[in-house]
């Protein structure tokens, strides 16, 4: 592992969660002296696995932060150079009974207050901002099987409310906001734009499962994948504006036969939601991660790591 962060301190906000425990992970590898920002950091659960990677006894420190109070950042990201903002929620849009408090204000409000905090700063020379592609695609533009989503495509944000695209909304406000501020304060801001994340867990959680799977088709990344984008775009000095990292878009019937391939015992969903015909499947540009050097992971590798994640934290049975 190379060591281009000796020496060098950065802030990663929402240090707790799936993204960021992997972007930890590997700027500690690096040499990096990380200061985390997690809600709570005496709960025990959530943090117990930041403290056991390699490098965290002498370089990792967590700090209290929340995003809806201002001014909680000024202290985690004072003496940083770059500051890696991924705390957001991550919510599934048909589980939300008040869209507005629980995902808009925290994404939209939570992105200032930490923006706010790097211009008070002067240490931050960069941020890098976890965005998503729901702030890339979710739009009328017509797509078919030709189409190759890119960086130059915004979320709409009026069609996210009136699809109730909640989460998608948040994350199309909060980049719309963070590029305004940045241009505003003079912030050398980077957006990253990871598809669905999927790969080993470093921290205790997991998702549900249904008994059919969805019709449509779905962007996937491997998480280490993720993890290296944000550190290269921090890295490297003429890196600028949005990056997507998705790897590929497929179905979610061939998810379940790549699985079965490789897990014939593991017990996966048999049916399809629906026998509609799904939308076209689009795909998206790799050309700007590759410019930050991500060689991206495989699909049918990421699918395994994840089944095998799952299956080592006792969480697959099978
Ligand atoms: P995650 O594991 O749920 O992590 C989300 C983090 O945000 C947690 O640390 C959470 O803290 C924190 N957070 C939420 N509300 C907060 C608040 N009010 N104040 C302070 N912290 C708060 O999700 P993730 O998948 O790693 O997502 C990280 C980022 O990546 C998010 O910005 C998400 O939108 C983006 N993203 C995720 C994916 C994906 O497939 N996972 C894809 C594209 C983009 P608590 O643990 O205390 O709740």
């Amino acid at each position: 592992m190379t060591s281009s962060g000796e020496a060098k301190v950065v802030c990663v906000s929402g240090a707790n969660g799936y993204i960021a425990s992997w972007i930890i992970k590997f700027l500690l590898l690096r040499g990096y002296t990380v200061k985390g920002t997690v809600r709570d950091p005496n709960d025990h659960k959530k943090v117990e696995h930041l403290y056991k990677l390699e490098g965290a006894k002498e370089r990792l420190q967590l700090i209290k932060a929340d995003l809806l109070q201002e001014g909680s950042f000024d202290s985690a990201v004072e003496g940083c150079e770059g500051v890696f903002h991924t705390a957001s929620p991550c919510v599934d849009n048909s589980k939300l009974k008040d869209p507005q408090s629980e995902v808009i204000d925290p994404a939209v409000n939570g992105t200032l207050n930490v923006l706010k905090s790097c211009a008070k700063s002067s240490s931050v020379r960069r941020v890098i901002l976890t965005s998503s592609t729901a702030a890339v695609h979710f739009n009328r533009r017509i797509k078919t099987s030709e189409t190759i989503v890119d960086e130059t495509w915004f979320s709409d944000p009026d069609f996210c409310r009136e699809t109730k695209l909640w989460y998608n909304l948040s994350k199309s406000l909060a980049e719309k906001a963070a590029w305004k501020f940045a241009e505003e304060n003079n912030i050398d801001l980077i957006t990253i734009h990871p598809t669905t994340a999927i790969g080993p867990l470093l921290q205790p959680t997991i998702n549900e499962s249904g008994e059919t799977f969805p019709n449509y088709h779905r962007g996937w990344v491997n998480v280490k994948d993720i993890a290296n984008a944000h550190i290269q775009a921090f890295e490297i000095s003429s890196a600028n504006g949005r990056y997507c990292v998705v790897e590929s878009v497929e179905h979610y019937s061939e998810i379940i036969k790549i699985l079965r391939e490789s897990f014939p015992t593991l017990q996966l969903p048999e049916r399809c939601a629906d026998d509609k015909p799904p939308k076209p499947k689009h795909q998206f540009s790799k050309e700007r991660a590759k410019s930050l050097g991500i060689e991206f992971i495989p699909l049918n590798v990421c699918l395994k790591e994840t089944v095998e994640s799952l299956k080592e934290k006792k969480f697959l049975n099978f």
